[in-house]
């Protein structure tokens, strides 16, 4: 069927992708790389404002760290349409007809409709944040943080806010890195947080060392606790959160309880959808059964190479990874994601926290044994000015050794160096093995005995010890 629209085109084949940031524009970038506008049409449906722009920068523009909206913006629609990609913004896609190879888009502006053949299909429709339902949660003064049209109502609200109290809900790392935001801009932060430890990526353990650093900075952590409504004033804005036993004051409030996959096209187009809610491919990020469609980025679950579990982890740089892969097969190519190892890195302040691999809670429930280490070291060597201490810790597979997680909170340097333990996890490597690798030494950047490294020496005593 897709050789006979092509056909139609005079044998130029056509292919649409489905949403215009990360995933999406890599895809159609990639593939334009790869084959020229002669041979394949690319038309790109995005919905907003915005095309290819980074969400991930929103916390720092906020935070006044980035001077301005335009600086997240990688490349504009112009720059997309001069490489012969047929962006066409506010036009969002309302339905995916399989069965035909097509898709029907509406602009958002107009409300007019029409049908686009395609004969490859991108679906990159993100992920949908959360949003509580309950009293007050559209009052102006609450905001979201996907876009760059929330960050910008988000900036206009903080701007006319009265005072200059901001409860933040949610304590993950978007919620986290906006109570860093509010604070640079000189707000009194409240995080409202449904766990007893922020970070739940993280073990409780490794939390409550930021928990402990977030409280050390002034921010009013409200843990164990569930907003229950947004109080407004006389003229309709936010005045206060409400959890179950308290009222927080607030001039501004910011949300960031997470999100879901965006597969409701996907969904009534019988595409298949796994247990956490996203698009289900292979490792071509090719939809399962499906040809000629594609899916990547927060739309999409990921096949975790640590537990070989399937789970949902949007993150930006799965999308861009995703793009390339899905742009390369699409055009002509060949190309495979293989997987994650869940690495994240994120910030409050000064407190770097990073984590890869498996917390204790999820190798119980894919049934590995395992033993579990905490070192405390520092960034430098001891005796070098500004040495700040590092926390890490490792988990290493019961008798066999084999890297399973690491999580790192500290200062300077310790975001980054939680590659090192990707890179291990990926290689499949002991925490024996690990004790020997050749990192980089010098006093103003580790100890003689990087921390990373000492928690493997102290993972492989007791994987020794205990191997009986
Ligand atoms: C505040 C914040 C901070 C972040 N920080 C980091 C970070 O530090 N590191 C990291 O790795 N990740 C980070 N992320 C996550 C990262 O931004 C996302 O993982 C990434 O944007 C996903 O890219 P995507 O292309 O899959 O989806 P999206 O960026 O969500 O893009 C999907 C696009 O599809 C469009 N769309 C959806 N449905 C339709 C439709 N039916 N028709 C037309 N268009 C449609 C949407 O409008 C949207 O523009 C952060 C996210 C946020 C919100």
């Amino acid at each position: 069927m897709s050789r006979a629209r092509a056909g139609d085109r005079g044998g130029r084949e056509r292919l649409v992708v489905i949403g215009g940031d990360a995933a999406g524009m890599s895809a159609a970038s990639q593939a334009r790389r790869l084959r020229g506008p002669d041979e394949l049409e690319i038309v790109a449906f995005e919905r907003g404002h915005f095309a290819s722009f980074s969400a991930c920068g929103i916390p720092y523009w906020v935070g006044g760290d980035v001077a301005g909206r335009d600086g997240l913006i990688a490349r504009t629609p112009e720059e997309h349409r001069a490489r012969d990609i047929d962006l066409r913004m506010r036009t969002e896609v309302t339905e995916i007809d399989v069965a035909a190879g097509r898709v029907r888009a509406r602009d958002v502006d107009s409300g007019a409709e029409s049908w686009t053949s395609y004969d490859k299909l991108v679906i990159a429709t993100g992920a949908r944040p959360i949003r509580p339902d309950m009293p007050g949660a559209d009052a102006p003064g609450v905001h979201g943080v996907q876009t760059l049209d929330d960050g910008e109502a988000l900036l206009g609200s903080l701007a006319r806010a009265r005072g200059s109290r901001a409860v933040v809900v949610g304590a993950g790392y978007i919620g986290v890195e906006m109570a860093e935001a509010l604070i640079k801009r000189g707000y009194e932060v409240t995080v409202v947080n449904r766990g007893k430890e922020p970070m739940s990526t993280l073990d409780p353990d490794m939390g409550r060392l930021v928990h402990r650093a977030m409280t050390g900075l002034g921010i009013t952590m409200v843990d164990d606790a569930e907003v229950t409504k947004v109080l407004t004033g006389d003229d309709g804005r936010v005045r206060a959160v409400a959890t179950e036993d308290a009222e927080h004051p607030a001039d501004v409030v910011v949300l960031g309880i997470g999100v879901h996959p965006e597969t409701t096209l996907a969904r009534a187009a019988g595409l298949p959808i796994g247990p956490h809610g996203g698009l289900l491919t292979d490792r071509a990020m090719r939809v399962r059964g499906h040809e000629n469609i594609w899916a990547g980025g927060d739309c999409v679950e990921v096949l975790d190479l640590v537990s070989g579990l399937y789970r949902y982890v949007p993150l930006g740089t799965h999308a861009n990874k995703h793009g390339q892969v899905i742009g390369t097969n699409a055009g002509g190519g060949y190309a495979t994601f293989p997987g994650v190892v869940g690495t994240a890195v994120s910030k409050v302040c000064d407190l770097e926290i990073a984590r890869t691999g498996l917390r204790e809670k999820d190798a119980r429930r894919v049934g590995l044994r395992y033993e579990a280490v905490t070192v405390e070291s520092t960034s430098r060597a001891g005796y070098y000015p500004g040495a700040s201490p590092m926390t890490v810790k490792m988990l290493a597979e019961h008798r066999t050794g084999r890297l399973l997680g690491v999580q790192i909170v500290g200062r300077e340097g310790a975001a980054k160096r939680v590659d090192i333990a990707a890179v291990a996890l990926t290689a499949g490597m002991t925490v024996e093995q690990m004790t020997s690798l050749d990192l980089g030494y010098a006093p103003p950047f580790s100890p003689v005995w990087d921390p990373v490294l000492v928690a493997a020496r102290k993972a492989t005593a007791k994987v020794r010890a205990t191997a009986t």
